[in-house]
């Protein structure tokens, strides 16, 4: 079980955001993303427009006035069965994935996935809502697709049972830590 960590949330006053992009949804948790960390997860979406691509969006659970979550960390998925519409996460994915925490992002969590629908757009299939609902069934946990061909983007979240797409908040440069 994860306890949020207390820790105040990137606001106007203590970072430049650029704003809340998409729906946020009033009771669910906001999603925060450092901008370098969207703009890596777009660029290796476009390293291949041929087949799907996956990775793992790695960082925080946090507490401030809400609970929140705060998008670190971007992690190419391995050893994957890719194909032109679909992706499969194997063994050696997860065993990799957990490797890579525990000598480098000890400190982060798994806040979600992500994976590219190249040129076929942004949603959830049957079979990526199956694989949310066993891999990534913490109710902070997000699904970022992306289609690299139309350069489209967005993320779900959960929110009452179900899956549903939301907005996010791009922060763009974190003041300095006092
Ligand atoms: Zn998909």
């Amino acid at each position: 079980m994860i306890e949020p960590i207390p820790k105040p949330a990137p606001s106007p006053t203590t970072s430049l955001q650029r704003g809340a992009i998409g729906t946020i949804h009033r009771d669910a948790l906001p999603i925060f993303i450092h901008e370098p960390v969207l703009e890596d997860i777009l660029d290796y979406s476009e390293q291949d427009p041929g087949r799907e691509l996956g990775g793992f969006l790695l960082g925080g659970l946090h507490v401030d006035e809400f609970e929140y979550v705060e998008i670190r960390h971007f992690r190419p998925a391995v050893e994957v069965h890719s194909r032109a519409a679909s992706l499969t996460f194997t063994h050696d994915t997860w065993a990799k994935l957990t490797r890579e925490i525990d000598e480098q992002f000890a400190d982060q969590v798994v806040l979600g996935w992500h994976h590219t629908h190249p040129n076929f757009g942004i949603f959830l299939s049957a079979y990526d809502l199956f694989i949310h609902r066993n891999f990534f069934s913490e109710p902070w946990q997000v699904a970022l697709v992306v289609d690299p061909q139309r350069q489209e983007f967005g993320f779900f979240q959960w929110k009452q049972g179900e899956v549903v797409d939301c907005g996010f908040v791009c922060v763009k440069e974190a003041a300095p830590n006092p």
